[in-house]
């Protein structure tokens, strides 16, 4: 048996298997390159589904992992850190917002938000006790959390796992019809993600979210964006929302890449005005904000800021799409996306993209698929030239 082999049955037979991974166990990174356990080098497309834009293990953002951890790693919100305000402060400047509230993980943010939206919907819109509403998307994925899947329209997260929290109505994504039609006076929030990417990279018509922010506006109800996954540099803008004018949402919910590829760093950002809605008490993670979350954050964006990693995602992200759109393979049915997060639509007679994945594998690129027909492409965004060159080669070789 093969070292990855080994690792693999050891692993299997003590962890609960509600994941599927790709055969392979990676044992170091750098940049975009990981390396299994058996010495194979692999080109990472998956990014731990878009936390690594700043690439494996950067050096800078190593370095204020290191430093911190020198000082002083956990304080609780007991007490104040010295950490935390130049952490916020920083993603407030880069979101331009004037408040943050740092959690973990990305449903722990997004749960906030939900929060966020219901207090100010009974505190400061005047909807009667229990009653507020807010309105979500057919094929969200916001997180894993009871009340977060119980507003999914995919079954099998569903199942087996109600009952859930009631106040949430499903409308199809990309449909402002939809929204305008769903809107009552009880709502208090639309939850919508700029790009479904869980769902296969799906994409709004243009002017979606801007009509959306605008019907919001009228309506008084807080546009809520989800960019926990396409932002930070990754669709070529710092956030997706910024390809539409107009579409500046009142709160934005933000993770994966804030943590810079080492650490869980969420968070929701908003106005002055909304986020003093919470009081202390109210809400709460005993790690949010952490000494060392806030030095890594604060770092992270420092280093999509200073090497300009939304351009060169979107600069990359265009040749790539260009490249993978001149191959002419029957199987692909569609490719789709912005920046540096392209969805591959494999026709259901060619198989499902979970076996092209595997033959990807085997040729040195790591990719997942996301729903059964579509391979997400999202590769560090400090990605170079050559290294798109290879994997456009290695995407040719196996696609045709
Ligand atoms: N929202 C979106 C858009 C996501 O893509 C994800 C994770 O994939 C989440 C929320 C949940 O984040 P986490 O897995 O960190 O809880």
């Amino acid at each position: 048996m093969t070292d990855s082999r080994c690792v693999i049955v050891d692993t299997e037979r003590v962890s609960a298997p509600n994941y599927a991974p790709l055969p392979v166990v990676i044992s170091r990174g750098e940049g975009v390159w990981v390396w299994d356990v058996d010495g194979r080098r692999y080109l990472d497309c998956i990014s731990a589904y878009s936390s690594l834009n700043q690439g494996h293990r950067h050096p800078r953002i190593v370095r204020a992992l290191i430093e911190q951890a020198g000082r002083v790693t956990l304080t609780s919100r007991a007490v104040h850190n010295d950490r935390m305000g130049p952490f916020l402060a920083d993603l407030c400047a880069v979101a331009n917002m004037e408040m943050a509230l740092p959690m973990n993980t990305g449903a722990e943010a997004v749960e906030t938000a939900l929060k966020l939206a219901r207090k100010w919907g009974y505190r400061a819109k005047g909807v009667p006790r229990d009653s507020a509403e807010i309105i979500v998307c057919r094929d969200n994925f916001h997180g894993r959390t009871t009340t977060i899947v119980g507003f999914s329209s995919e079954e099998q997260y569903r199942e087996d796992f109600g009952p859930f929290t009631p106040g949430f109505k499903l409308i199809d994504f990309g449909n402002i019809d939809a929204l305008r039609a769903a809107i009552t006076d009880n709502t208090v929030a639309f939850l919508v993600e700029p790009i479904q990417a869980e769902a296969g990279v799906l994409v709004p018509p243009a002017g979606y979210l801007a009509a959306a922010r605008e019907l919001c506006r009228e309506r008084n109800v807080l546009f809520m964006l989800d960019e926990i996954q396409t932002g930070f540099g990754r669709t070529g803008k710092m956030f997706a929302f910024e390809h539409e004018r107009g579409a500046e949402p009142d709160v934005l919910v933000l993770g994966k890449a804030l943590g810079g590829g080492v650490y869980p760093v969420s968070a929701v950002v908003a106005s002055r005005a909304l986020m003093t809605l919470f009081r202390p008490g109210d809400h709460g993670s005993t790690f949010g904000g952490n000494p060392l979350a806030a030095a890594v954050g604060r770092e992270a964006l420092a280093v999509l800021v200073e090497e300009n990693l939304a351009a060169r995602a979107a600069a990359n992200g265009n040749y790539l799409f260009a490249a993978l759109r001149q191959i002419k393979a029957p199987c692909v049915v569609d490719v789709r996306g912005k920046g540096l997060l392209i969805g591959i639509e494999i026709s259901t007679k060619a198989g499902t993209a979970r076996s092209i994945c595997e033959r990807l594998l085997e040729r040195g690129v790591l990719a997942k698929d996301t729903h059964a027909q579509v391979i997400r492409l999202a590769p560090p965004l400090v990605i170079e030239r050559a290294e798109l060159d290879w994997l456009i080669e290695q995407m040719r070789s196996v696609l045709s």
